[in-house]
């Protein structure tokens, strides 16, 4: 058994997209909401049984690594990993050569991770490791956060990583340079040509969701604060396996938590994270910046639709500007705010009282409530213009609300506190909506370009309902391909398919999937997704069909492709018929063609005949 075959047994299809998106057993099989393109109606099946997915809506389709590597962006190799670690395979010896590039920088990633935590450990991190417990962190805190210390030293990474000559071997100095821990020397004599990037600084790792350590946060140490030039906090560069927009940090760590309390509680900073599952609140991660992005939204989306915001954010203005928010409330997520008693971040409220970090959350505002109260803090709002200025802000948030009742919730509310008539705000917010709306909508367009197909001509899908009958219900093959020729089905696609299914079915005699399968994939190119699609198709449309009602399905469809073929045929006749008029002379023996278009016609008029 290969490595992915034995992930692809040991995990469950549905499981792994349940993880995505919500599924629902239809039948034998599942249905969601397509996780790839738009849509209301669910034309997304999953067939448990084959291990296979399809989206009817548009079009893609395949096994459980197909899924996840469209999903996240990966190559073939890194969903076998995270496919792997999750089915708990240990995978056979890999070809070095063969792994992808970002599996690569992943892999020195993790030596520079393990590098750092034993240097923290050592006797050289016994400075790096008093100020962590000094901040109040546990041993055991630091350890499973993998902190780590690099040394004061241009090249005690480098060293390390070229000194190994298992590693010195597989991994060379660009790929290091590519994962962002070496910089290379402007001007190189002899000797080294490049050096650490992080020296003397308490290192954080930042995974992604997936477990891999894609970058690291070096935070100065403690005692060069005053004099060193370099910032207090240096990140890895953008490289290709760390995205800063795309990282949410400890969403690997918090992302069963989440799931379970129903929320997410999002901090800024990296600390602040850590100091809160230190606490037991295990439900936070970290946006490492301000602005929470689109990237992040998506993210976070796939374990809650609830989001607790934790920010300094002195900028209400700011906040609402942000990407991430608007994008937030345009997917109905639900946002509130956290506004701490004291202490400036979580960090420093956990260590005052833990529990009033709780009471905090317990408390937390609806986004739009906190916007109001920023935006009209410093204002009086006995004057007339103050109002105005507070209802145009709110305007442009509450417009961001895609919900209906809420919206008109918020408007009620800010006419009350803001001394109007309900029925003028409202009014007015439908004016202003007019005046903005076409370029909110044209801002959405430009950034979703959805692929979608183009819907199936009635002959395309009778052909695939016709093909997905037969390989459902089998017992009815040897009547179908009797009542059917290879040239009654459209287009071209179908039309292989079903000539190779009569090939096979004459030389096998019956139709069993696997064999079927294997016969595809060793014969026909392509042929074998195909299957899988037609198999889908047959479940969603028929899974709850008897026999009989399969048998009368078959006859409706042969009958209806026949009258399409006959109408052609007859049509392209006509068309020949006219021209030979016009061209043949009878004496040259156009006589005879034209006898044999016109007893075709009429041959064609009579089938047809029957079929109505
Ligand atoms: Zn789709």
């Amino acid at each position: 058994m290969s490595d992915s075959e034995e992930v692809k047994a040991k995990l469950d299809i549905v499981e792994v997209i349940r993880e995505y998106v919500p599924v629902k057993a239809v039948g034998a099989n599942f249905q969601a909401v397509c996780p790839f393109h738009n849509e209301k109606t669910p034309s997304f099946v999953i067939s448990p049984d084959k291990q296979i997915w399809h989206c009817f809506g548009c079009g893609r389709g395949g096994d459980v690594l197909s899924f996840v590597m469209e999903k996240e962006n990966m190559s073939f190799i890194e969903a076998l990993r995270m496919l792997a670690a999750k089915a708990g395979v240990v995978l056979k010896h890999e070809n070095p050569e063969k792994t992808s590039k970002r599996s690569r920088l992943l892999d020195i990633m993790e030596i520079a991770g393990k590098y750092y935590a034993h240097v923290l450990k050592s006797p050289i991190g016994t400075k790096a490791r008093d100020y962590l417990l000094a901040r109040g962190l546990s041993l055991e805190t630091i350890s499973d956060w993998r902190l780590g210390y690099s040394p004061d030293s241009w090249s005690s990474l480098y060293d390390f990583l070229r000194a190994r000559p298992l590693i010195g071997k597989k991994y060379t100095d660009e790929e290091i340079m590519a994962a962002g821990l070496i910089i290379r020397k402007e001007q190189s004599g002899t000797g080294r040509n490049y050096y650490d990037r992080f020296r003397d600084r308490v290192m954080f790792p930042i995974w992604d969701v997936n477990n891999n350590i894609v970058a690291f946060t070096a935070r100065i140490n403690p005692e060069k604060e005053k004099t060193e030039k370099m910032g207090k906090y240096i990140n890895s560069p953008q490289t290709e396996v760390y995205d800063k927009s795309r990282v949410l940090f400890a969403l690997n760590k918090a992302k069963g938590a989440i799931k379970k309390a129903g929320y997410a509680i999002v901090v800024e900073g990296q600390m602040d994270a850590i100091s809160c599952h230190n606490h037991g609140f295990d439900n936070v991660v970290a946006s490492s910046g301000t602005a929470l992005t689109t990237e992040q939204i998506t993210l976070i989306k796939r374990f809650t639709n609830n989001l607790v915001l934790s920010f300094d954010m002195d900028d209400a203005g700011q906040m609402a500007a942000d990407r991430g928010t608007k994008e937030a409330l345009a997917q109905k997520m639900n946002l509130k705010v956290i506004t701490l008693p004291y202490g400036k971040d979580p960090d420093e409220c956990l260590k005052n009282n833990p529990d009033d970090f709780k009471q905090a959350i317990l408390d937390a505002s609806p986004m739009l409530q906190y916007y109001f109260s920023k935006v009209s803090a410093d204002l009086d709002l006995k004057q007339l213009d103050n109002k105005l200025t507070v209802r145009d802000k709110m305007f442009a948030m509450i417009a961001l609300v895609e919900d209906k009742p809420e919206q008109g919730y918020w408007l009620k509310k800010i006419s009350e506190e803001l001394d109007f008539s309900e029925t003028d705000i409202r009014e007015e917010f439908a004016k202003w909506q007019a005046a903005k709306r076409p370029e909110l909508n044209r801002a959405l367009a430009a950034e979703k370009s959805e692929p979608s197909l183009k819907p199936l001509i009635r002959e395309e899908l009778l052909s695939e309902l016709f093909l997905a009958l037969i390989i459902k219900f089998p017992e009815f093959i040897s009547y179908s391909l009797d009542s059917l020729d290879p040239e009654q089905v459209y287009p071209d696609e179908n039309v292989r398919f079903y000539k190779t299914l009569i090939i096979y079915y004459n030389k096998s005699a019956s139709l069993d999937y696997n064999d079927f399968r294997q016969y595809l994939t060793e014969n026909e190119e392509g042929l074998d997704n195909f299957l899988d699609k037609l198999i889908l198709l047959g479940e969603k449309d028929f899974y709850a069909h008897t026999p009989e009602e399969a048998k009368s399905e078959i006859i409706k469809v042969v009958m209806e492709l026949k009258r399409y073929f006959y109408q052609k045929k007859i049509k392209s006749l006509e068309k020949e018929i006219a021209a030979a008029e016009k061209t043949e002379s009878p004496e040259a023996g156009g006589g005879e063609i034209m006898a044999r278009l016109m007893s075709e016609l009429k041959n064609s008029a009579e089938e047809l005949k029957k079929l109505i």
